[in-house]
């Protein structure tokens, strides 16, 4: 299901446009258009699901999907070197499009370290 309002329904359902690096039945991935990394690629559900929040067993196979597409397109990219893989759940965090999302970052050796 989607959310007819939500920006990133809007790009799997190709209404905006976006930088398409991998797509599948469950999954769409595309490049942040504000890259804080060399590689900077966004892994989303196609089920509107708007955060870690709302995983439940009904809708978790899509969270499992994106994290296998986030192995596969890491290693499109070449990032054998290592990347990081974040999810921002809510307000606090940072969260900005509530629709389900994994960041990939990586390209570059990361000073910083929260965790
Ligand atoms: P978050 O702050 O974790 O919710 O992440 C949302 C991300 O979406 C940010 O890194 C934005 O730069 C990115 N973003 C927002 N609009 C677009 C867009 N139209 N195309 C690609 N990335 C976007
Ligand atoms: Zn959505």
């Amino acid at each position: 299901m989607r959310d007819q309002n939500c920006l990133f329904c809007k790009i799997i359902a190709g209404e905006i446009p976006s930088s398409k690096v991998y797509e599948d039945e469950y999954v769409y991935a595309f490049r942040d258009i504000n890259p804080q990394a060399p590689v900077h690629i966004l892994v989303v559900p196609k089920e509107h699901i708007a955060s870690v929040a709302q995983l439940e067993e009904s809708n978790s196979l899509y969270a499992a999907k994106c994290l296998e597409a986030v192995a596969k397109i890491a290693k499109a990219e070449g990032l054998e070197k290592g990347y990081r893989v974040i999810s921002n759940c809510g307000e606090d965090a940072g969260q900005t499009v509530f629709h389900l999302h994994f960041h990939i970052l990586g390209g570059v050796k990361m000073a910083e370290k929260m965790v």
